[in-house]
C-alpha cells in the first residue's frame, strides 16, 4: 500500500486528510515532530508529504529546506497551512513544493482531485516500469545522468548503449528509445530514421545538448516524438518522458480496442476475418498447414429466452475464456458474431485439429455457469486450408457447421 506522511498537530486536519486519502488506498502516517518525520521516511516508502507550517521542533519551511537537501528530495510535498503570505509562497515554491493549499480553502474536491491525479501518475509510472527502454549516448557520463533519474523512479528495465550499431541491432526488444543526436560514425538523425522505419509505433525521444531550433525541428521531422535538452532537470525530464509514454499507452490501448470484442475480450470479427487472409499469405511463405474452425452455440436463443439476456452474456463470457485457451498458444481465436466463434489453428493438420476441437466440445458439455444449473453444447465446422481464398475457406467451414446443426447438433463436422 502506498503511504503518505502528514506533518500536522491539529486533529481536525489529520482527520480531514485521512478521510480523503485512505479510501483511495493510501495509508496516512502522521506526526508533528520533524525528527520523527525523518525516521518515518527512513523506515517507510513515502509517496507524498503533506505538511503544515507549525511543527513542534521547527517551522514547515525549515523542514522543507532540510528535506530538499536530503535523499528524500524527490518526494512531492504539499503545504497545507493557515499562514498566507506571498513571501512564504515564493520561498516554498522555490524549494520545490508541488502545491500550497490554505486551510481555509480546503475543500475535499481540491484534495480529492489532487489525489486522483497522483494515483493516475502512479499507474502511469507502473506501466512505464514494465516497458523495455533503450538509451543511446556515446558519453558514459550522459548515460549515467539518465540512469540516475530512472533509478530514482525505480525504472529498471533499461539498457544503456554507447555503440549506435549495437543499439540499432537490438531494436526489436524495446518500445521506448532515447537517442543522443551527436554520435561518432553515424549521425543521430540517421539512427532516428532507421529506428522509425523499423519501429513505427515506438516512442523516440532525442536527448541532446544542441539547442539550435533547426536541428531540433529536423530531428522531429525525421521521426522523433520529442526533444529533451541537456543538462537535464530531473523533474522536467520525467515530466516530458511521462507525457510521451502516456500518449504511447493511449495509442496502444486504442489499437487493442480496435481489434477486441467488448463482451468477451476475444479478437473481433474484422480481426479474425482478416487474420485468415494474412495467415494464408504466411502459409504461402512458410508452407505450414492450418485449420479454420467455425463454431456456434446450440439453441442459444433458448438460453436467452429462458434465463434472460444477462445469463446469455455470462455464458458467452465463460465459453470465450475456455475457447481462447483450448487450442494452445499457436491458435488465434475470435468472436465471429453473436454466438459464433472462429479459430485459426496454426501448424495443425485436419486430423489433429479435429481431436482438440472435439476435446473442447466435450469440455463445454460439462461446463457449469456461476449460479446456473443448465449446460450447453456447441456445433462446429472444421476445415484444413488447401489453396483457396479466405472467403472460400470460411464458406466451407460455414457449410460444414450447417451440416453439424442439421445432423443433430453437439458435433464437429470436418
Ligand atoms: P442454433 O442451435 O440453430 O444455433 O440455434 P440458436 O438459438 O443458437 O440460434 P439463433 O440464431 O436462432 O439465435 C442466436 C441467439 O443468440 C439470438 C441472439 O439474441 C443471441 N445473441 C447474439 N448475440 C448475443 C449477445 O451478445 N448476448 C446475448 N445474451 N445473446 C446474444
Ligand atoms: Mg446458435
Ligand atoms: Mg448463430
Amino acid at each position: 500500500m502506498e503511504k503518505v506522511l502528514q506533518l500536522e498537530s491539529g486533529t481536525l486536519f489529520r482527520t480531514i486528510v485521512k478521510k480523503i486519502i485512505e479510501p483511495r488506498g493510501y495509508e496516512v502516517i502522521a506526526t508533528d515532530v520533524s525528527a520523527t518525520a525523518f525516521s518515518i521516511l527512513e523506515e517507510n516508502e513515502i509517496s507524498l508529504i503533506i505538511t503544515g507550517n507549525e511543527l513542534v521542533d521547527m517551522s514547515g519551511v525549515e523542514f522543507i529546506e532540510i528535506l530538499s537537501k536530503s535523499k528524500f528530495s524527490n518526494i512531492p510535498v504539499i503545504v497545507l497551512t493557515s499562514t498566507d503570505s506571498l513571501e512564504l509562497r515564493t520561498k516554498l515554491f522555490s524549494l520545490g513544493i508541488v502545491d500550497y493549499i490554505l486551510k481555509k480553502d480546503v475543500n475535499t474536491t481540491k484534495l480529492e482531485n489532487y489525489f486522483d491525479s497522483l494515483i493516475k501518475e502512479d499507474t502511469l509510472l507502473k506501466q512505464i516500469q514494465e516497458e523495455s527502454i533503450a538509451v543511446l549516448d556515446d558519453s558514459k557520463f550522459g548515460l549515467n545522468v539518465i540512469k540516475n533519474i530512472f533509478e530514482l523512479h525505480k525504472i529498471k528495465n533499461v539498457t544503456y548503449y554507447t555503440d549506435p550499431h549495437k543499439f540499432l541491432a537490438d531494436y526489436e526488444k524495446y518500445s521506448i528509445f532515447l537517442v543522443d543526436l551527436v554520435l561518432p560514425e553515424i549521425s543521430g538523425e540517421e539512427v532516428i530514421i532507421q529506428l522509425r522505419k523499423k519501429k513505427k509505433d515506438s516512442v523516440i525521444i532525442v536527448v541532446s545538448g544542441i539547442t539550435n531550433f533547426k536541428t531540433i525541428s529536423h530531428a522531429m521531422m525525421y521521426g522523433a516524438d520529442d526533444y529533451i535538452s541537456k543538462p537535464y532537470d530531473n523533474s522536467i525530464f520525467m515530466a516530458r518522458f511521462k507525457a510521451n509514454a502516456r500518449t504511447y499507452f493511449l495509442y496502444k490501448e486504442l489499437e487493442k480496442r480496435a481489434v477486441t470484442d467488448g463482451l468477451t475480450g476475444l479478437y473481433n470479427h474484422r480481426y479474425i476475418y482478416d487474420y485468415v487472409g494474412t495467415h494464408i499469405m504466411e502459409k504461402e511463405k512458410l508452407g505450414c498447414n492450418f485449420c479454420v474452425l467455425l463454431l456456434d452455440i446450440d439453441h442459444f436463443k433458448h438460453v436467452n429466452d429462458t434465463y434472460g439476456h444477462q445469463v446469455g452474456d455470462l455464458v458467452l463470457m465463460t465459453l470465450s475464456k475456455i475457447f481462447d485457451k483450448a487450442f494452445g498458444e499457436d491458435a488465434v481465436c475470435g468472436r465471429y458474431g453473436g454466438e459464433e466463434f472462429m479459430a485459426v489453428l496454426k501448424n495443425t493438420k485436419l486430423e489433429e485439429g479435429l481431436k482438440v476441437v472435439n476435446a473442447f466440445r466435450e469440455k463445454i458439455m460439462e461446463t457449469e455457469y456461476p449460479g446456473q444449473d443448465f449446460k450447453i453444447t456447441v456445433s462446429g465446422g472444421l476445415v484444413e486450408h488447401s489453396t483457396e481464398t479466405s472467403a472460400a475457406i470460411i464458406k466451407r467451414s460455414d457449410d460444414l457447421l450447417y451440416i453439424a446443426k442439421d445432423s443433430g447438433r453437439n458435433q464437429i463436422c470436418s
